[in-house]
């Protein structure tokens, strides 16, 4: 079965088409600037031969339409007729209250993922708009949805309340839902098998470092607690996100700048992080390039960046009663070998022991840790898409 995954962006469509017999990537591609100047489809196949469509995207059908021209495209697709997918899996960021697992897409799941649109006004509306995109233009396949929040949901009340009153728990249903669900599952399952023991015996601390950045703390299979809560902006220092602080700071800043309650939010969320305090760029490579070069600002962002991880992973141990496995994912957790020495060097109070010479590896499943260390470390590549590409198969099976 052909299953193509489709991660639709307020601007930007991301697909992949799986033939899942083989479990093999038949095509890949992006469309960015939806109803923006300069928009254009980029799609890599097997052979990585690169072909670029640029032209008007003005909305979402039209970039679905673009999608599936490319898919079919007699020189450079890779099936022949849009018949051929069986199946579309979507990631849809906020599933509330409503979804601990992956779902078949009907009316009613409509309804719910636009209700949770309030919780995510960025993510959500975008994610329904490529779902209905593709009723219309791939109409004989049946949809599933997976989201980002759904692992979290075994989260128990203690982790995921904050300490407001009750009624906006009640009223607004303010609380922690947490995200990159679908990756840290991966990754956690993934580590089991590595180590050859039950993913539900096992105590797993899986910190996902990319851009946006959380680590969560997975016992029994089930996720107990994550760093990211109400919103993606909770816990670990991000790209552009400021993560943890003392809530105390956003009134006060708002009287000293003047600053809207959007102005204030945009701070938070693209202008803070590594960005706020590098101030140079977002990107963990660079930091990494002017690290190198003696930067003391680098120093301290990449010092900040670790220490926060590292608090994490200390009280996840201590909630749990103790780690088996730590796991490294994502753009800076697969290939930052310096973050993950530095993180690990100070974790020896919890047994942990890092072989410099197998962390020195970027972007591969490999053990990080000495035989004699105590919790195996390791870094696991993620790959959502797979997930969301099993789980569609799985449900519509
Ligand atoms: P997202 O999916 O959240 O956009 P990614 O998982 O792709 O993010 O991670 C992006 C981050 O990973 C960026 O900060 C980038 O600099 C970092 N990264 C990617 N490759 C490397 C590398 N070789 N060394 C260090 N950091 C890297």
């Amino acid at each position: 079965m052909k299953i193509l995954v489709i991660n639709s962006g307020s601007s930007s469509i991301k697909y992949q088409l799986f033939n899942m017999t083989e479990e093999t990537v038949l095509a890949k591609g992006l469309i960015e600037r939806i109803g923006i100047d300069g928009s254009r489809l980029e799609q890599e196949n097997q052979a990585d031969e690169e072909f670029v469509i640029e032209e008007e995207i003005a909305d979402h059908t039209k970039g679905m339409e673009l999608v599936i021209n490319a898919l079919i495209d007699q020189e450079h697709g890779v099936i022949s007729d849009v018949d051929e997918i069986g199946a579309v899996g979507h990631r849809v960021v906020h599933g509330g209250e409503y979804f601990s697992d992956s779902v078949i897409i009907d009316e009613d799941v409509k309804a719910k993922i636009e209700e949770c649109s309030s919780l995510a006004p960025l993510h959500n509306p975008a994610n329904l708009m490529g779902i209905e995109v593709c009723e219309e233009l791939i109409p004989g396949a049946p949809q599933v949805a997976t989201f980002d929040s759904a692992f979290h949901q075994s989260m128990p009340e203690k982790a995921y309340l904050y300490p407001l009153p009750y009624e906006y728990y009640e009223q607004h249903k303010i609380r922690r839902y947490g995200f990159h669900g679908t990756s840290h599952k991966f990754v956690a399952e993934r580590v089991a098998e590595e180590i050859g023991e039950e993913f539900t015996d096992l105590k797993v601390i899986t910190c996902h470092l990319g851009n946006g950045a959380s680590v969560t703390a997975i016992e029994d299979g089930e996720s107990k607690d994550t760093s990211m809560g109400f919103t993606p902006l909770e816990g670990l220092m991000m790209g552009t996100r400021s993560g943890n602080l003392d809530p105390a700071i956003i009134p006060f800043i708002m009287e000293k700048e003047d600053l809207s309650t959007e102005e204030v939010d945009h701070i938070l969320n693209n202008e803070s992080g590594l960005l706020g305090i590098f101030e140079e760029s977002s990107d963990f490579r660079d930091i990494e390039s002017e690290l190198e070069k003696g930067n003391k600002r680098a120093k301290v962002t990449f010092d900040m960046f670790n220490y926060r991880v590292q608090k994490y992973i200390g009280s996840y141990a201590a909630v749990m009663n103790g780690v088996d496995a730590i796991v490294f994912t994502a753009g800076i957790g697969e290939n930052a070998i310096n973050v993950r020495e530095a993180i690990c060097k100070d974790l020896g109070y919890l047994g942990v022991e890092i072989d410099t010479d197998r962390n020195d590896m970027r972007g591969k499943v490999q053990k990080i840790s000495t035989d004699d260390s105590t919790v195996d470390v390791y870094v696991i590549p993620t790959n959502e898409e797979l997930v969301i590409a099993t789980d569609t198969k799985e449900l519509v099976e």
